[in-house]
């Protein structure tokens, strides 16, 4: 894993190390966090000879995209439970992961409500019964293991840098949790949450159970909700664009980096603290964003994003 030094004048002002470990660019299908997150799923069906991935998420899920692109690849059938309507079909996101062969099977929100129930689980089950069923965001118990393995690849990066924080974005917090159990020595996780949702702190505690190094805090970074832009946000993703010469995707990544450096501003890190952000990847995200972007931004902001992601994607 690539671990870059940050230098912007924020940085340097306050006195701090701060680095970025790229997962956006480990892997050109799954970007992230969902490659380490479904690495193990995709060994453990592969291992038990289950020919089929199935999974859930909302039309513009960079899980679901990325569980598409990688399932293919390695073999497997993919089945994509998706909230909401058809008229999402045709989005970038669910084009991509019906080009990779997904079979998307559209439901209603109640339905989709139901996605973690244990009876429904079962009735899908009986429905799809060759396929290993994944729960949204791709976290499992699986996915915990995989993170650890995150926390791994980040600490033994560029000679065994110390890093005292490692700071990461959370929806489900699978991938903060396996950070916090992979996290060496004294280092303290702090969480970054894209949501409103006050439930995050019992899953992340529910997923950390069973680890010994559990030092964790959260903070609210939704900023109006989850996947919510605004034209603060987007030139916020500008700036740090050319400061940093690295693109942050719109729904984890931008709001996570927002709120460190407001907390910076305010002396939240001490003197000389070494900082460790995550960039989970999440950069399809822009894609199913143009209206929304153009409306806010302009068309010449939305075509400088599209150059610089059609070198990404
Ligand atoms: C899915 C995702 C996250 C959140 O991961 P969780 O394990 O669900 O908390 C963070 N960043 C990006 C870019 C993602 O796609």
């Amino acid at each position: 894993m690539i671990v870059e030094r940050l230098n912007t004048a924020i940085i340097q002002q306050f006195n701090l190390e701060v680095s970025m470990a790229r997962a956006d660019q480990i892997h050109p299908l799954a970007s992230g966090n969902k490659y380490y997150k479904l690495k193990p799923s995709l060994e453990y069906a592969k291992d038990n000879n289950i020919k089929c991935l199935l999974s859930f998420g909302g039309a513009f899920s960079n899980h679901i995209h990325a569980l598409a692109l990688t399932a293919q690849k390695a073999g497997f059938d993919t089945i994509g439970i998706i909230r909401g309507e058809a008229q999402y079909a045709d989005n970038p996101t669910l084009r991509a992961a019906r080009n990779a062969g997904m079979k998307l099977v559209f439901v209603s929100r109640e339905e989709y409500r139901q996605r973690a129930n244990q009876a429904y689980i079962e009735n899908l089950q009986n429905e799809y019964p060759s396929c290993l069923i994944i729960p949204e965001g791709g976290s499992n118990n699986l996915a915990i293991k995989g993170c650890i393995n995150l926390a791994k690849d980040i600490n033994t990066s560029n000679n065994n840098a110390d890093f005292d924080v490692l700071a990461v974005a959370s929806g489900t917090g699978a991938t903060a949790a396996g950070l916090i159990c992979g996290a060496k020595g004294t280092q303290s996780v702090q969480v970054y949450s894209a949501l409103k949702d006050a439930s995050l702190e019992n899953r992340i505690k529910r997923f950390i159970k069973p680890c010994a190094n559990q030092t964790y805090q959260i903070h609210q970074a939704d900023y109006g909700g989850f996947a919510k832009i605004s034209q603060p946000l987007l030139e916020f993703v500008w700036d740090w664009y050319e400061d940093t010469g690295i693109l942050l995707d719109p729904i984890y990544t931008s709001k996570l980096i927002m709120r460190l450096i407001e907390q910076v501003k305010v002396g939240f890190f001490s003197r000389g603290t070494r900082i460790c952000v995550l960039h989970s990847g999440g950069l399809q995200g822009w894609l199913g964003m143009e209206q929304r972007v153009v409306k806010l931004m302009g068309h010449s902001y939305w075509q400088k994003l599209e150059r610089i992601l059609a070198n990404t994607l």
